[in-house]
């Protein structure tokens, strides 16, 4: 969760780049700014904090006041000027008096932190005159401190440091716990000397972009074969190294250059120990002082160090790991990430990631790169091989990107980006560096597709149409309800898709129960009148059931129109062989009508006699071959499919840039909005008598969802294991069920089935709850450590209810230490648009969480991370108008950028 202040910073950019449209925060910065003051209130650590606060919070309502875009331009230019202090805070705001709150307010550590025995590399290994080293280090840092508040007032003249105050690095945060950044930044000063002596760059708006060489196609290929070797072509490198590194998915050289770190993590500004707190999330850096084996329960051999680091001690337990007594030793420094915890009353961290110190890092700017690792591979071998191979690549890659869209773009690049991305000169240089590796990714990957859809769409497909009357007539055949103006628009759409000979290949996108099913069966009427196949493929068969119900009731009324009963067959594994058989018989000569079914569908013995429809339920649970099996099951039937997972339009625009796009955005009338609360732990009990034990009591029934299944050592979280037992106590006169993602598809859907069929009164369960089944019975949802979900994944969850004609609840449960945590959900209980709710979590969390809920097959899961609305729209730009100028990629300026999307569609030949 990025700080107030970065999240602002990143607003105003993006406010920037769209073109001072007010759009960047839904509702508008006006609205946006009681939200944001609130937040960063929370955060301030200085008065002046408050005071930039107050400041920026009216600058933003007027901005919402003013039309004029050079005015509009001219505040943001000003507030980001105040956020990096590059401008003195003005009157009347310098006037007031501002006063944190005593718990906000943290006095400066005492001089002896001083000695915080980490970052000094050489000094530790001498025993040290401690007296005399304290005061040295003090002065120094005393020093560097005095310099800073200097170049802060001085603002833009002074050049060594002027980010130093700006607030935005006073309020980073680079992980989800914010209170403790926070605390990070306010050490940071006094922390050590290390941090004195940096030289920070001065801030980057722009990434450097030098000329580029020309590089003619023969020698560019020369490097890039060279690039493609396997990494056992570098000196040094032997088969049992390369081996590890293929583990780590390293093959060539290529990969190493291009190997992404998980993380980095800021040397300058570690917490010492003394002042870590429980439930935190931290790196610390400290010199092994004890280390033990421990027995303990069931003969389990824990290894047990104790860790100091000058300030005060620290237990770690490596649970079960009794074999890390091998490479850890008293005397080692260590570097260890984890969350702090507070076990017998003592400090300790479980199960945390660890590395041994590699001094070459205390000497470095201050950002190490953390990558992935493998059994057996040190830290320090890897950074050591991909230092080697930047250094001699990465001036050598050719870029495939024309210049001209860096330029357009604010691209860095390639090479640049690749030094930065593992040897970072700052946060500001980590940012160009991922912007631009991830705006190449996302370019190639459009390109691909684009071209995937052209492919596809050579072979022809059968025009199927009906007429406007017929297709009323059947409206009101079949639906009980008018459709809402949404529904018809999906249908409309779809109708002059199956129209063309062009093979429809459309995405509906739907909230929970916005009646994408009607329009499914719309397109299944056309297919139907024109007396052709269409088959619906769902991902559970307690699904594909549910829709054959459904379905086959509502089209059984079309008889008259058809003038014979259309024949509809389910067809799912659980078939005996003879059912299976005449199925596939009734398929392959026609005398089915419809197939709706789960996987059983694509199986190699369902053959179709005319199939000119293929839809897909609930797409992301399939994966691309599935997709493209159903299709091939016709020759280049219309593809349709749905999906309720609200992702906003423009990611939805890059996962499936080759799918035509049609949202439902309105639910049908009478629904009543689910009353939404977040909640904490205290108040569980209330929640269990007073809402709980009624709702059963009235013969309804509810949900319990965990995020773990089974306890797990660092993190805080309750599982469903857990909660099943608690469940079965609390409420012993009812009946419990347990379903989580460990079970065999057959037995959830067995357990889902029960509780459908009310065999349960409580289901506890895990995300695996999420798929559409309907329970309309079902009006309680709770959701434990609610915070460990992402917006749009709750959203779903709480879709599980409100199905019935009921008033259904839905309860977030969320004990973070972090407000911000809170604030979040409680954007769940404003808003029950799931477009929105995705909108707001991509804003505040990156994209990330949308992962859970994601499997587009086409590799993005990687990138979400750091994706942005504002890169994917321009990555989609550019591939389009790339696409659309020069297809085949044959121009020279696009040859290196063609050979990428050869070799990506190669692998993956078939993305839609
Ligand atoms: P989803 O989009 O989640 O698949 P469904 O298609 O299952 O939603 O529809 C949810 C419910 O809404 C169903 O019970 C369906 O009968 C009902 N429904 C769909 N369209 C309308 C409408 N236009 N008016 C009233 N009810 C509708
Ligand atoms: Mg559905």
């Amino acid at each position: 969760m990025p700080s107030a202040m970065e999240t602002l910073n990143k607003v105003l950019r993006l406010e920037k780049t769209q073109g001072f449209q007010n759009k960047a925060m839904s509702g508008g910065l006006g609205a946006y700014s009681a939200i944001w003051k609130a937040q960063a209130q929370l955060q301030a650590r200085k008065p002046e904090h408050l005071m930039l606060i107050d400041e920026l919070a009216d600058l933003m309502v007027r901005y919402e006041q003013t039309d004029e875009r050079s005015e509009r331009d001219a505040l943001i230019r000003y507030m980001m000027d105040r956020i990096h202090n590059r401008v003195p805070p003005p009157e009347p705001y310098n006037q007031r008096r501002y006063e944190l709150p005593a718990e906000q307010a943290r006095p400066t550590p005492p001089p002896n932190l001083l000695d915080a025995d980490a970052p000094t590399s050489t000094a530790r290994l001498k025993p040290r005159d401690t007296n005399r080293d304290r005061e040295r280090d003090a002065g120094k840092a005393k020093e560097g401190m005095s310099q800073r508040k200097r170049i802060g007032r001085s603002g833009r003249g002074a050049q060594p440091d002027p980010e130093s105050d700006s607030a935005v690095k006073l309020f980073r945060k680079r992980d989800e716990r914010s209170a403790l950044n926070m605390e990070r930044e306010l050490d940071a000063p006094t922390l050590t000397k290390v941090q004195v002596e940096l030289e920070s760059l001065p801030r980057l708006e722009r990434p450097p972009r030098g000329a580029r060489a020309a590089v003619n196609t023969d020698s560019a290929a020369n490097i890039l074969r060279g690039l493609r070797a396997p990494v056992e072509n570098m000196s040094g490198i032997g088969p049992k190294m390369a081996y590890l590194l293929n583990r780590l998915g390293i093959f060539t050289i290529e990969d190493v250059l291009f190997f992404r770190p998980r993380r980095y993590d800021d040397y300058t500004r570690m917490l010492p120990i003394r002042r870590l707190r429980e439930n935190q999330s931290v790196t610390v850096i400290a010199t092994i002082r004890e280390a033990r084996v421990e027995i303990g329960r069931n003969n389990r051999k824990d290894f047990v160090i104790i860790v100091n680091d000058s300030t005060s001690d620290m237990q770690v337990r490596f649970w079960g790991q009794h074999w890390l007594s091998r490479q850890l030793d008293i005397g080692q420094q260590v570097v260890l990430r984890g969350v702090t915890e507070i076990f017998r009353n003592r400090l300790q961290m479980s199960n945390p990631e660890w590395e041994l110190l590699d001094p070459e890092n205390l000497r470095s700017v201050g950002i190490v790169p953390i990558y992935p690792l493998t059994a057996e591979l040190s830290a320090r071998a890897l950074r050591r091989l991909i230092k080697q191979v930047v250094e001699y690549w990465a001036e050598r890659i050719p870029d495939p990107i024309p210049e001209a869209v860096l330029e357009r773009c604010n691209l860095a690049n390639l090479g640049w980006a690749l030094r930065q991305l593992h040897n970072p000169d700052g946060w500001d240089h980590l940012y160009h560096a991922k912007r631009r590796l991830i705006f190449d990714q996302l370019l190639i990957m459009q390109l691909v597709m684009l071209e995937n859809r052209r492919t596809w769409q050579r072979v022809p497909s059968r025009p199927i149409l009906v007429s406007d009357e017929e297709m009323e007539t059947f409206f009101s055949t079949v639906f009980p309800y008018p459709l809402t103006n949404a529904q018809r628009s999906a249908i409309n759409d779809i109708r002059s898709d199956l129209s063309r000979d062009v093979p429809m290949n459309r995405l509906l996108q739907g909230d929970v129960g916005s009646g994408k099913t009607a329009v499914a069966i719309s397109a299944i009427g056309v297919a139907l009148l024109n007396k052709t196949q269409a088959a619906l493929m769902a991902p559970t068969s307690i699904l594909a059931e549910q829709h054959y119900q459904n379905i086959s009731g509502l089209l059984a009324k079309i008889e008259p129109l058809l003038g014979y009963k259309p024949v509809i067959a389910l067809l799912t594994s659980a078939l005996s062989p003879s059912e299976r058989e005449a199925i596939y018989r009734g398929l392959a000569d026609g005398s089915i009508d419809v197939a709706i079914g789960t996987h059983a569908l694509i199986q190699d013995g369902v053959e179709f006699h005319n199939l000119a429809l293929a839809i897909i339920d609930e797409q992301h649970r399939f994966g691309v071959e599935q997709r493209g099996a159903l299709r091939g099951k016709g020759r280049n039937p219309h593809l349709l499919v749905m999906t309720a997972t609200p992702i906003p339009r423009t990611m939805a625009l890059t996962m499936y840039a080759d799918l035509d796009l049609s949202i439902i955005d309105e639910m049908p009338p009478g629904r009543t909005p689910i009353k939404t609360r977040v909640i904490s732990k205290n108040d569980r009990e209330r929640l269990y008598q007073e809402v709980i034990a009624e709702e059963l009591k009235l013969g309804r029934q509810a949900f319990i969802v965990y995020s773990l299944v089974e306890p797990s050592a660092g993190i805080d979280a309750e599982s469903a294991l857990e909660g099943y037992e608690k469940m079965r106590s609390i409420f012993h006169k009812y009946k419990v069920g347990l379903l989580h993602g460990r079970m065999k598809p057959s037995e959830k859907d067995e357990i889902m089935r029960a509780f459908r069929d009310h065999d349960f009164d409580i289901l506890v369960t895990t995300s695996v709850a999420e798929v559409g089944v309907d329970v309309p019975n079902a009006t309680v949802i709770v959701i434990e450590d609610a915070n460990r979900f992402g917006l749009a994944q709750l959203h779903q969850f709480r879709g599980r209810v409100g199905r019935g004609q009921h008033a259904s609840y839905c309860f977030l449960v969320c004990e973070s230490p972090v407000e911000e945590a809170k604030d979040r959900l409680r954007a769940m209980e404003q808003f029950s648009d799931g477009f929105k709710l995705a909108e707001i979590d991509w804003k505040l969390r990156g994209a990330g969480d949308l992962l859970g809920i994601q499997q587009s097959g086409n590799g993005i899961e990687a990138l979400l991370e750091d994706m942005t609305p504002e890169l994917v729209e321009l990555a989609q730009h550019e591939a389009r108008a790339i696409h659309a100028e020069d297809p085949d990629l044959l121009l020279p300026e696009h040859h290196l950028l063609g050979q990428r999307v050869f070799i990506l569609r190669d692998t993956r030949s078939d993305v839609s």
